[in-house]
């Protein structure tokens, strides 16, 4: 969905990108792109990345699933999180060699045709990642979390819901590990009681405008 036509969804989301980045234990801030950011309109969808560059995509089912922000920024945190640790763009180059995706990198659509950006695109949604690379990238969204006004865990909060409805069907790339969910929380609880961080959670007014903000008609 263009943002002009939806200014305050854009501007909603990447306040909150910008937050998370904010971060001290963000790395590659000054390289990678994290304030350009897409949400796109598929309500049918329960996903977000994040590709190496740090362009951030967003569905608008994601959105309109989750009840608080925080989940949201728990979820965009794993993301930036694959990225930071550079899961995606190993993952990547293997298929497509290390200076297609160096350009996708730094250029962007400038630097890559747009046949590759979109099966760059394309694959982002499907790549699975390890159960280690799942377990760091919870546990570091826990550590920006933990630096803004989030509730830090955010990332777990989201798979709460998905456990306690027994949503199996839509899996989406964060929950490629998906039997191990309940364990994945766990983690996340552990990794909450070392760093002893804020889990209260955000005022939703805000959070219900965006929502609303959003196109109505289903796609
Ligand atoms: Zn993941």
């Amino acid at each position: 969905m263009p943002e002009r036509e939806y200014p305050r969804a854009y501007a909603y989301i990447r306040e909150m990108v910008s937050e998370i980045t904010m971060s001290e234990s963000i790395q590659y801030d000054n390289l990678y792109k994290y304030d350009s950011i897409r949400i796109i309109h598929r309500d049918d969808i329960l996903n977000a990345f994040c590709t190496p560059g740090g362009y951030i995509y967003v569905y608008t089912g994601l959105i309109k699933y989750l009840d608080h922000p925080d989940h949201l920024a728990g979820v965009i945190g794993h993301e930036i999180a694959h990225a930071e640790l550079r899961h995606s763009a190993i993952r990547l180059q293997k298929e497509f060699g290390r200076d297609k995706i160096l350009d996708f990198i730094l250029f962007s659509s400038a630097g890559v045709g747009g046949y590759i950006q979109a099966r760059i695109l394309s694959q982002m949604l499907t790549l699975d990642y390890s159960r280690d690379q799942e377990t760091e990238a919870d546990e570091l969204s826990v550590v920006y979390l933990s630096e803004s006004r989030f509730a830090c865990d955010g990332v777990g909060g989201f798979f709460r819901k998905l456990v306690e409805r027994g949503e199996d069907d839509a899996i989406p790339e964060f929950l490629s590990d998906h039997p191990d969910s309940k364990k994945r929380i766990s983690n996340i609880d552990a990794k909450v009681a070392s760093l002893r961080c804020n889990c209260d959670l955000s005022s939703t007014e805000t959070w219900e405008a965006l929502k609303k903000s959003l196109p109505t008609t289903p796609q």
